[in-house]
């Protein structure tokens, strides 16, 4: 006989999920209706338009994937690209790798630009680059999970005008706790999740497209080759004809509403700057005892902050004390910065005091041990 669930109350200060706001995870436990019940479709319209004020976007297209923050990747990517579409691909990290494996699966021909991890392009490097490869797309990180280091998009969008491109941008880890400003920016296909900056368990990924976006899936010769993210099928369902697309996580939708909703009522520029400051209050902590940053200050992300593991400190071993002993979780390092890194996130509902006290408390116990 099984026993009844018994999974322990985490701080979740690692790369994501953080812990979802009370009230969220309340809203969850709301009994489901109907995916064409006339009370979800009205809950979807409001998901809409909080989603359009959290990203600063007038987008008609903008829209919750039912799925992970990869789901909304795959959307931007299976909508946009062409086969034989020039993609040009911003790698500094993790996630830029697997925007080229994507796009690369949908007959994309992909050309990147790399910088080494933790660092970000300069204006005039994209300049460069968009010269060079002239593509349909260029497509970016803002946040990059891997690495902590915040990409500046202001004037990207104007470059890409220039050249007659797209611009996508992954903003995962910046939704909800960075200055966002996709129409002033000029991007033209976004994609998030729900459970960093949001603060709300995953499963229900915000997705947008500027109107040059939707033009171009309009003009296309060759269908989206995913039916399932198909824009011109999900459109119906979110858009005024609600015809049937799939059978929608209520219960989730319900949870992204109530986050959002917290979020419009405490401000989107209350929020980044909450985020800023518990970010700067926990460098100067960890700064105290003795642990270096991996990324220049400049470009460091309010969202998350990679740590240096100091020499002959086994990474791994703190981590899982800090876990097993303290029910506090950190990142370990992915790809280039495996073992040498950990990444502590402060997102949404965790961007608070308490949790970096908590953090600045236990890890020089830990670390002496
Ligand atoms: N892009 C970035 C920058 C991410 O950090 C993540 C996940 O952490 C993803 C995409 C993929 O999101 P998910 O894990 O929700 O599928």
């Amino acid at each position: 006989q099984l026993a009844p669930l018994d999974i322990p109350n985490r701080l979740l200060l690692g790369p994501g999920p953080s812990n979802a706001h009370p009230a969220v995870l309340e809203a969850m436990n709301t009994p489901p209706v109907g995916h064409l019940d006339p009370a979800f479709l009205g809950l979807m319209d409001e998901i809409q338009s909080l989603l359009r004020y959290t990203w600063q976007t007038q987008n008609q297209l903008t829209i919750a994937v039912s799925g992970t923050g990869t789901a909304a990747m795959e959307a931007t990517i299976a909508n946009s690209v062409e086969p034989g579409d020039v993609v040009l691909i911003g790698v500094a990290g993790y996630f830029g790798n697997r925007l080229v494996d994507m796009a690369g699966r949908y007959g994309a021909d992909v050309r990147t630009i790399t910088k080494p991890w933790g660092q970000v392009f300069s204006l005039s490097e994209l300049r460069t680059a968009l010269e060079t490869h002239r593509p349909a797309i260029l497509a970016l990180v803002h946040a990059e999970t891997s690495t902590g280091a915040r990409q500046p998009i202001d004037g990207v969008g104007d470059l890409c005008r220039e050249f007659g491109c797209l611009l996508l941008l992954d903003t995962v880890t910046s939704l909800g706790g960075v200055p966002i400003f996709l129409d002033t920016w000029g991007v033209d296909l976004a994609y998030s999740c729900s459970q960093k900056g949001l603060g709300c368990p995953p499963g229900a990924s915000p997705f947008t497209m500027s109107q040059r976006a939707v033009e171009k899936l309009q003009q296309r010769k060759t269908k989206v080759a995913n039916w399932y993210l198909d824009m011109n099928l999900l459109g119906k369902y979110w858009g005024s004809d609600r015809i049937y697309h799939h059978t929608a996580p209520i219960n989730l939708y319900y949870a992204l509403r109530e986050a959002l909703r917290l979020l419009a009522q405490e401000g989107i520029e209350n929020s980044w700057q909450r985020h800023q400051k518990n970010v700067e209050y926990l460098w100067a902590g960890l700064e105290d005892i003795g642990l270096k940053l991996h990324v220049q200050q400049e470009f460091r992300l309010p969202t998350l902050t990679t740590v240096c593991i100091p020499d002959g400190v086994d990474g791994k071993a703190i981590a899982k004390i800090l876990l097993n002993d303290y029910n506090i979780e950190v990142g370990g390092g992915l790809g280039e910065l495996a073992g040498k890194v950990w990444r502590v996130g402060l997102m949404g509902f965790n961007s608070r005091t308490e949790s970096v006290d908590r953090l600045l408390e236990v890890l020089p116990q830990v670390l002496s041990k």
